[in-house]
């Protein structure tokens, strides 16, 4: 999903995101109207924003270093076993 949100350099704003650019559209004809008398600011811009999935399903990169380091460390483990019960 992208959403869409309008922003006035000359003011230092921005507004929240709109689900479609017709609402941006209108959020950046109405904030021209009212604040700059109908002119156009310099750098009055309608930024997409992608909705990306959240990597590691929800876990900080430490916690997913630390599960990492779980995985190598049990398959050492893993490996020293086989050895030791092989000899
Ligand atoms: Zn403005």
């Amino acid at each position: 999903m992208t959403r869409h949100r309008y922003r006035c350099d000359r003011c230092k704003r921005t507004w929240p995101p709109v689900a479609t650019r017709e609402e941006a559209d209108q959020q950046r004809a109405r904030h021209r109207a009212l604040t700059h008398g109908g002119t156009v600011p310099d750098g009055d811009d309608i930024w997409l924003m992608e909705d990306r999935p959240i990597e590691g399903a929800g876990l900080s990169r430490p916690a997913r270093r630390m599960l990492i380091g779980l995985g190598i460390g049990g398959t050492a483990m893993a490996a020293w076993n086989w050895i030791a019960s092989h000899r």
